[in-house]
């Protein structure tokens, strides 16, 4: 799974949004394909709009510049926010850039926008030339009195055909990277998870570089992210990259009743009963609400749903119902230490700020581990990817890809990516999937002609010089080794707790998980250093009022519908505690 940079060196660019006024182009908010007229007269600049305005006003915008430079900004500013131009009127004679320069400039930006050229009679010649240099649709002769005969008749067969091209606006955040590129595979992948709607353009596809363009950049500024503000950022870290495309990321107060650390179905669980229940909740998660459920194409045992339900699906739900009863949902935010303060129990995020509240519930969960063969580090997110099948799978069509993994996490991305490959290679080092799979996925997996098991292997080597090009695989029944070719690699092989941060805080079982309750009463003995006249409550930790849910938790089972019961029953304990306390 891709992780956002948190810190590493980046710029950020935001271009002058001063949208409504730029110089003396008016360009008006909203979606409305443009009609731009550009004259450096101001008194035909303003004739000519409001010619426009009074027959085109209901259905398009109409902007309206004095010069070929100001033009040319609106139209940059209209790519960036995702407005489209269908007609561009530009006066021939103009000081700086004529009406020709600019109109070949403009159509680097909307190649697809017709295109006039407002000419007097003695510049008819230049006109005429200009049909081949530019493309001229049309040239109009000065003056275009009255409108009806002379501006309506063009301008309408302009937008005609305009219109036959079919362009639309934009309204989703755009992001333009390259195909192999981690940290642009790092921004999809974080869009996807927190279900904010893009649309990817990789940098050598045209539109790709009309965005670039109009940023001022080029192709090696990428991952570029435009907001459907016109906002311009590149290579953001998460946390920015949240802000900006209107997630929450930072606490409303500084004292809660309970901070939730994590946003899997444990953590979301316990929001949702916490803030149901009248506590001052705040869940904080560093990544993307979900956790590994979240990552799930397909969950087919989660009570309630017996057709399935995606990851994300469930996770958009869980959110919105947190919400609803006012917890704050952080993103993009992870929490570095705990400390406990007299009565207050202190959560620390990575960048130092520090929130306190009466209790905390740890949800962190697992993280996958790593495949540790040579290659495997420098190919994550150039074609392989940990537990991102979502992501990726529409990039897969066609292709022969392989999933290491005999677990059902594995099982659910085999099936999901048989939809877009041409096959799916199943690699597990047992004899089979009985022993690690539900048979649900079994079945479907056998019944699935391009899913192919292949057992006995193990992945101990990944080549390839700008992403993934092949993976050596390992027979174990006599060493065999064979190089096979493979662009695409998803990892699935079993997970560890996220607490090396709690060392020391709280107990931990020898792998890390969170010992809770009747697991801290080694022979009968209370923690060592636990103040209190009574047993840890039973998902309470080593330390009163911190409590652990979900998969973090030692002993616990790993299913999505015992992390949220967890979750749950946190937020009761939660009650007890604070009601004792
Ligand atoms: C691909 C896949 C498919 C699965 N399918 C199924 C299924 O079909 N049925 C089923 O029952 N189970 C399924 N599971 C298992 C199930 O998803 C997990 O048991 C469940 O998600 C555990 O929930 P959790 O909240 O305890 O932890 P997680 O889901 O692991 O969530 C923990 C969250 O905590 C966050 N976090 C960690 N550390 C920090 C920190 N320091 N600061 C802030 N946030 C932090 C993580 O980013 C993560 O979002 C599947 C798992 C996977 C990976």
């Amino acid at each position: 799974m891709g992780t956002l940079h948190q810190g590493r060196d980046r710029s950020r660019c935001r271009l002058s949004l001063v949208i409504r006024t730029i110089g003396s182009a008016v360009v008006a908010n909203g979606h409305k394909p443009v009609l731009l007229t550009v004259d450096d007269d101001p008194g035909v600049s303003r004739a000519v709009a409001r010619d426009l305005r009074r027959r085109y006003g209901q259905d398009y915008r109409v902007v309206r510049a004095e010069s070929g430079r100001q033009a040319l900004e609106a139209l940059r500013e209209m790519k960036l926010r995702g407005q489209v131009a269908a007609v561009l009127l530009a006066d021939y004679r103009m000081p700086e850039m004529n009406g020709l320069e600019f109109l070949e400039q403009a159509m680097d930006l909307f190649p697809h926008a017709r295109r006039a050229l407002l000419t007097a009679y003695a510049d008819t010649d230049a006109a005429i030339q200009a049909i081949n240099v530019v493309d001229l649709d049309h040239y109009l002769l000065k003056p275009w009195d009255p409108p009806e005969e002379k501006l309506y008749p063009v301008v309408s067969a302009l937008i005609e055909l305009w219109r036959a091209t079919g362009e639309k606006p934009v309204s989703a955040t755009q992001v333009v990277g390259h195909r192999w590129s981690a940290h642009s595979f790092e921004v999809r992948d974080f869009l996807a998870r927190n279900s904010v709607p893009y649309r990817w353009l990789t940098a050598e596809q045209p539109e790709g570089r009309r965005l670039l363009e109009a940023a001022g950049l080029d192709a090696t500024s990428i991952p570029l992210v435009v907001t459907p503000d016109g906002d311009t950022l590149v290579d953001p870290s998460a946390e920015e990259l949240a802000a900006r495309v209107g997630l929450s990321t930072t606490p409303t107060t500084d004292f809660y009743d309970t901070v939730i650390v994590g946003g899997g179905p444990a953590g979301l669980g316990a929001a949702v009963y916490a803030a149901s229940e009248g506590l001052r909740t705040v869940l904080v998660e560093r990544q993307a609400t979900g956790g590994q459920a979240g990552q799930s194409s397909r969950i087919e045992n989660y009570l309630g749903f017996p057709d399935g339900v995606s990851g994300a699906q469930l996770t958009d739900r869980a959110r919105r119902q947190a919400h609803k009863f006012g917890a704050e949902v952080l993103t993009a935010r992870g929490v570095a230490a705990v400390e406990v303060r007299e009565s207050s129990r202190v959560v620390r995020f990575t960048d130092g700020v520090e929130i306190a509240a009466h209790t905390v519930v740890l949800a962190t969960g697992v993280a996958y581990h790593r495949l540790d063969v040579p290659g495997a580090d420098r190919l994550t997110g150039l074609g392989l990817y940990y537990g991102s099948a979502a992501t990726e799978a529409p990039a897969c069509a066609g292709e022969d890809v392989y999933v290491v993994g005999g677990a059902n996490s594995a099982g659910q991305a085999a099936m999901f990516l048989s939809r877009h490959a041409r096959r799916v290679t199943l690699l597990v080092r047992a004899d089979g999937l009985e022993r690690s799979m539900s048979y649900y996925l079994i079945r479907q997996i056998r019944e699935t002609p391009n899913v192919v098991v292949r057992p006995y292997t193990q992945v101990i080597g990944a080549a390839g010089d700008e992403h993934l090009e092949q993976l050596i695989l390992c027979d174990f029944r006599d060493g065999r080794t064979e190089t096979v070719p493979a662009s695409y690699l998803f990892v699935f092989i079993g997970a560890a707790p996220c607490t090396d941060w709690l060392d020391g805080v709280v107990a931990r079982d020898p792998k890390g998980f969170l010992l809770t309750g009747p697991d801290l009463l080694a022979g009968g003995q209370r923690p060592a250093g636990w103040p209190l006249d009574r047993d840890p409550y039973y998902l309470e930790g080593s330390v009163p009022g911190i409590f652990a849910a979900g998969d973090v938790r030692a002993n616990s089972v790993k299913r999505v519908a015992s992390a949220v019961g967890e979750g749950a029953m946190a937020i009761q304990l939660v009650h007890r505690y604070l009601e004792a306390s």
